[in-house]
């Protein structure tokens, strides 16, 4: 047998643990997922056949297309500027962009009017994604965060990129909840999971402990609830403007660990090798709804990705793409929309949720 895989980054986090304790959950997401020279982003290939995982741009241009419809019409609803920002979050490949933007070419004064900002950390898929671009001749601006994103009307899409945004678990001790923390092993040689021995804050949001058993794991997102939270403020702010968020998730927030780690299309363990693996975590629709309902914007939905995908007219975008295809790229066509939309698929766990300048109306689809 060879030995455990180890990398830099967990030798140096072992060194920190050892000199100052453990470090939160959210932190060692952060670095694992983040860390500018050794992290999963900027070390790995992450996305497609070849890489970790697949999303739902990768698997069928429909996603994208109806995406590219949603963003239409929202442009519409907001009177139809001459200029807005259009804005990704986390674009991966750019695939969907580039299916947006195709699907965007009913409208072209739309296209006229984007201006594109793409929010990405990783140095490789900036690349891809200008490539990509590059090829249907748009231009865009790279920033680091949302907060560098110019002033403007505002349109903005995030596909799988809140799950990957680090959040904080508590488990349910004899003591009640306590932080999980990731600390080391006695011989030092391996990262493991402990909690914090002091109780957590008060305003933490942890339910009333007495309801969960021993073991019980609660997550927090308040990285994601902070994000929620500066986009609505712009959108209150500087209306009109829409944010559409989809991603897999609970609506409501509840118990149970959802942290995963995935290497090469399947499960990998959370704390070996930090930064060769994806890591991600349910995403807390209502704690960023909230957030951002208190930041004075509207929010519509969540909404299971399926439901919003018919709604968006699936059903008639796969009747146009299958138009004088052979039955075997027609069954194909079907196949991936039945993994985007089908309830035993992805198209359930996965929700779509806008928020929305206050003065909006619903967005298309909810
Ligand atoms: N939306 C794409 C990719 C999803 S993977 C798709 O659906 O295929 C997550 C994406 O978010 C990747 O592009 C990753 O590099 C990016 N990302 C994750 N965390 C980020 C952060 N904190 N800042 C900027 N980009 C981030």
């Amino acid at each position: 047998m060879s030995p455990p895989e180890t990398t830099e980054l967990e030798a140096r986090l072992l060194a920190l643990i050892k000199a100052n304790g453990p470090i939160s959950l959210a932190d060692y997401m952060a670095d694992a997922l983040g860390h500018p020279h050794d992290g999963y982003y900027a070390t790995q290939s992450s996305l497609g056949a070849d890489g970790d995982f697949t999303t739902a741009p990768e698997i069928s241009q429909v996603f994208g297309e109806l995406i590219g419809l949603h963003l239409v019409q929202s442009w519409i609803d907001m009177g139809e500027p001459e200029a807005f920002n259009l804005v990704e979050l986390g674009p991966g490949r750019g695939v969907m962009m580039a299916d947006v933007l195709r699907a965007a070419r009913v409208r072209p004064g739309f296209l006229k009017a984007a201006r594109l900002t793409l929010v990405e950390a990783s140095g490789r898929l900036r690349h891809e994604q200008q490539k990509r671009l590059r090829a249907l001749n748009v231009d865009a601006d790279w920033k680091d965060a949302f907060t560098d994103v110019p002033e403007g009307p505002l349109l903005l899409v995030a596909n799988e990129f809140f799950d990957c945004l680090p959040i904080r678990q508590y488990e349910r001790t004899e003591l009640g909840w306590r932080e999980r923390l990731v600390g080391a092993r006695e011989d030092g040689a391996a990262l493991a999971f402990t909690v914090a021995s002091a109780p957590p804050a008060a305003d933490a949001g942890l339910p009333p402990a007495d309801d969960h058993p021993l073991g019980a794991i609660f997550e927090t997102g308040e990285a994601a609830a902070a994000l929620g939270a500066d986009i609505a403020a712009r959108l209150v702010a500087a209306p009109p403007g829409r944010a559409l968020i989809i991603d897999y998730g609970r609506v409501r927030a509840d118990v149970g660990d959802t942290l995963q780690a995935v290497r090469d299309h399947a499960y990998w363990p959370v704390l070996t090798a930090p930064g060769r693996a994806d890591l991600t975590a349910y995403v807390d629709f209502d704690g960023i709804a909230r957030a951002a309902i208190a930041a004075g914007a509207g929010v519509h939905g969540p909404v299971s990705q399926g439901l919003f995908l018919e709604r968006l007219g699936l059903a008639a975008r796969l009747e146009k793409l299958c138009a004088g295809k052979s039955p075997a790229e027609q069954a194909a066509v079907h196949a991936g929309a039945h993994r985007l939309a089908a309830p035993s698929a992805m198209g359930e766990i996965f929700k779509a949720m806008a928020i929305s300048s206050p003065t909006l109306p619903a967005p298309a689809g909810f």
